[in-house]
C-alpha cells in the first residue's frame, strides 16, 4: 500500500485550526463536524486526527485506539442526533469515498453520516 498524505487538504487545515468548522464531537483521536454542503438534515463528517488518506489506509495503519475511538464517536453521533434505529430513530447511511470512481474530493479519510429524511436506495444504476 502506498499512500502519500497531502497536508494541504482542507480537513488537515481544519485540524490545524486554520479554517473553522461546525464541531459536533471531538476526542483525542477523532473530530466530527457538520458538512458545509449538507445533503440531508443530518450530514456529519467524522475524521481521524491522524494523516490517513482513505478507509483502507486508516484501517491498515491506524492504531487500535484510533480505530476504536473513530467508530465509537461515529456511533454516539448517530444516537445523539436521533437517527440510530436502536434508539427509535429512522436510520442513517454511512458513506466513505476513496479515490477516483466514487469521487473523493478531500484526501483525508472521512465517514459521512447521513439521515433525517428518506435516502432512497444506495446507488442508481446508470449504464
Ligand atoms: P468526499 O466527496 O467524500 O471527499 O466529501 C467531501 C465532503 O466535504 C463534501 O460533502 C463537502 O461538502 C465537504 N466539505 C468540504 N469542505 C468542507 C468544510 N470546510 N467544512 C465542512 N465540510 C466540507
Amino acid at each position: 500500500m502506498a499512500y502519500a498524505y497531502d497536508d494541504q487538504n482542507i480537513f488537515a487545515k481544519i485540524l490545524r485550526g486554520e479554517i473553522p468548522n461546525d464541531t459536533v464531537a471531538e476526542t483525542e483521536h477523532t473530530l466530527a463536524f457538520n458538512d458545509i454542503y449538507p445533503q440531508a438534515p443530518v450530514h456529519v463528517l467524522v475524521i481521524p486526527k491522524g494523516p490517513y488518506v482513505c478507509f483502507d489506509h486508516f484501517a491498515a495503519e491506524a492504531s487500535d485506539a484510533e480505530i476504536a475511538d473513530f467508530h465509537r464517536v461515529a456511533a454516539k453521533i448517530c444516537a445523539d442526533l436521533g437517527v440510530a434505529p436502536g434508539d427509535g430513530g429512522k436510520g442513517y447511511r454511512t458513506i466513505s469515498n476513496a479515490g477516483e470512481h466514487p469521487v473523493q474530493e478531500v484526501p483525508h479519510y472521512h465517514m459521512h453520516i447521513l439521515g433525517g429524511r428518506p435516502l432512497g436506495r444506495m446507488l442508481q444504476k446508470t449504464d
